[in-house]
């Protein structure tokens, strides 16, 4: 029996270090365009051990912040990759 299409509006990204291509997030993005905020409810997976830190390089790739009152990370320019 086919499965009926499941919604799922959002698709899934890798997000990685720009500086050694650790994995850093599997992230449900919206929309188009470069990803300058993560909302947290929406990461799928969390690869990091520290927030915001990559777990390869140590770099301090994004900000936490709350954006309309909903926690999110707010990426520093250039820091990561999206695939
Ligand atoms: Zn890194």
């Amino acid at each position: 029996m086919a499965k009926p299409r499941k919604k799922q509006p959002l698709r899934t990204v890798d997000i990685r270090c720009a500086g050694c291509r650790a994995p850093l997030y599997k992230y449900r993005k919206g929309g188009k365009g470069a990803l300058v905020k993560c909302f947290v409810e929406r990461i799928a997976a969390d690869f990091t051990t520290e927030p915001c830190t990559c777990p390869g390089c140590g770099q301090v790739f994004a900000r936490a912040t709350l954006i309309r009152g909903t926690p999110a990370y707010k990426i520093i320019g250039g820091k990561v990759g999206v695939k």
